[in-house]
């Protein structure tokens, strides 16, 4: 959990006032958006001296949006410390909550086997999520994948932001459109611009291509195996950056 300090220990003149909690770490970016929960903002979760661990930690509680209130728990991101690439899609699916670990169910499948096929070993990469929680409305018995709002991307957006300043990648790459105009504005368009590379502050090397689930919801067999085929393209030019 986060170091909790008390409001007399503040001694420093704080640039962001009474929107972060004394004791944790400045934001590494601006665009302070305050979430629909019930909790406090992410910002005032984050331990002063983050590591990976500290932050996993820290988000277990999290209530800073709504989502906490659907999603079982939440599931952070998993991988190196120092990986070289970063995987960042957009939220854990039904499997991933089940099982609190990031890109285990069907997709994650589909996206191992990619990685493979284009020569980059998975436990190389840190795999993560734009949003912690499983956003779902629910079908009969079954929870239906629901798109993650505006807010909640936003309120859920400083944990990503520390992860990507902790483990440094040389490529990050975007999974989904979600993903990629959370972090590379909303006129990135994934169909015209997948697995090229764009100058952002984010990483060295940046790039976005479909998320895996868009590949298992094609229509048919033939669109599999097509938009597989270009899938682990862009992630071959991906391989081909790290050398
Ligand atoms: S989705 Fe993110 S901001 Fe919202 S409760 Fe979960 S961890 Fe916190």
């Amino acid at each position: 959990m986060a170091k909790r300090v008390s409001k007399t220990s503040r001694t420093q003149p704080d640039p962001e006032g009474s929107k972060r909690r004394p004791g944790t770490t400045k934001r590494p970016f601006a665009d302070l958006t305050p979430g629909a929960g019930d909790g406090p903002p992410v910002v005032e979760l984050i331990p002063e001296k983050p590591t990976l661990p500290a932050l996993r930690d820290a988000a277990k509680d999290c209530r800073a949006c709504d989502l906490y209130r659907r999603g079982t728990r939440t599931v952070f991101g998993e991988g190196p410390r120092k990986a070289d690439v970063m995987l960042v899609g957009e939220q854990p699916g039904d499997a991933e909550d089940l099982a609190g670990h990031p890109f285990v169910g069907p997709a994650g499948k589909l996206l191992d086997r990619a990685l493979e096929e284009a020569g980059i070993e998975r436990k190389l990469v840190y795999v993560t999520n734009v949003v912690k929680h499983f956003k779902w409305e629910p079908r009969g018995k079954r929870r239906i994948h629901a798109k993650p709002n505006g807010t909640e991307i936003a309120a859920c957006r400083p944990w990503l932001e520390t992860e990507i300043a902790l483990v440094k990648p040389r490529i990050l790459v975007c999974l989904g459109a979600t993903a990629a105009q959370a972090l590379l504005g909303k006129s990135f368009k994934v169909t015209k611009q997948r697995g090229t590379f764009v100058p952002s502050p984010l990483a060295p090397r940046v790039t976005a291509t479909v998320h895996p689930s868009s590949i298992l919801r094609a229509p048919d067999e033939a669109s599999r195996r097509d938009e597989m085929r270009r899938f682990v393209a862009d992630l071959e030019r991906v391989a081909a950056e790290l050398g």
